[in-house]
Formats: structure tokens, C-alpha cells, sequence
């Protein structure tokens, strides 16, 4: 498996501090995450919380697929309102992104209340009458 970044490289796989198993390029630092894997790693319901909108964004790359044989990888927002973009695969839904992409995920998630556990909590409060949620 090469990296679809840099080519020469081979990714290693790499255990999380979540205990997920991500595919990593020792060269460049490039994240291959398979569907469902980014998800699990930043704590969201799905790797792309607006699929659809960020598909309506998707730009085509050159960069091949890690595990589909010949399909290349669109370049999409990861949120249709930021900045950071990732590589997407329409074929096997998996994810290539640089190591510095991740935080800004992270980000991204912590500011929109994105991520699922603080999402629970706000429902949690909701239910209790605490705070009003539109
Ligand atoms: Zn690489
Ligand atoms: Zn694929």
C-alpha cells in the first residue's frame, strides 16, 4: 500500500490513544482513516458531519484511493462553512488527511458542538429543562 501523497512511502498502521488502528505515511504524515475510523477518532456520529453539502464543494485530485483499485479521491470541505478540506473517497467512504488536519477537525467539532459526548450532555440538559436548544 503506497501513500497517495507522496508515493514512495509505506504506510504503517498506528494505534490511536482511542485504540483505533489508522494507516499512517512514515514520509509525509499523511492519515489514511477508513470509513467510520475518523468518526470513532474525533468522537462525531459520522466522518463528515454534512456529507452532502460537502460534496456539493468536492474539487477533483490526483491522488488515488489507498484501498479501491483506480478511483481517485475528491478533494471536499470537511464542514461546507470551513476551511480545512480532506480527500474523500466516494467509492469506500475512507479519508486521507495531513497530520495537522486532525486538531483543526478537533476544532472545528469543539466550536460547532459537534462532537457526539458534548452533544449528549446538551441533550442531556435540554431534557432537564436546563437550556433551550433551537
Ligand atoms: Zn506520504
Ligand atoms: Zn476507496
Amino acid at each position: 500500500m503506497k501513500c497517495p501523497k507522496c508515493a514512495s512511502a509505506q504506510f504503517k498502521s498506528f494505534d490511536t490513544s482511542e485504540n483505533i488502528e489508522v494507516e499512517f505515511c512514515g514520509a509525509c504524515g499523511a492519515i489514511w482513516f477508513e470509513s467510520g475510523e475518523l468518526s470513532e477518532m474525533v468522537d462525531t456520529p459520522k466522518d463528515m458531519p454534512f456529507l452532502k453539502q460537502s460534496l456539493s464543494f468536492a474539487r477533483p485530485t490526483k491522488l488515488n484511493c489507498v484501498t479501491c483499485d483506480g478511483v481517485k479521491l475528491v478533494d471536499i470541505p470537511y464542514h461546507p462553512e470551513e476551511k480545512v478540506r480532506v480527500d474523500y473517497c466516494r467509492e469506500c467512504h475512507g479519508l486521507l488527511l495531513d497530520r495537522k488536519e486532525v486538531p483543526a477537525i478537533e476544532e472545528i467539532n469543539s466550536r460547532r458542538n459537534l462532537s457526539k459526548s458534548l452533544t449528549q450532555v446538551l441533550e442531556e440538559l435540554k431534557k432537564q429543562g436546563f437550556i433551550r436548544i433551537r
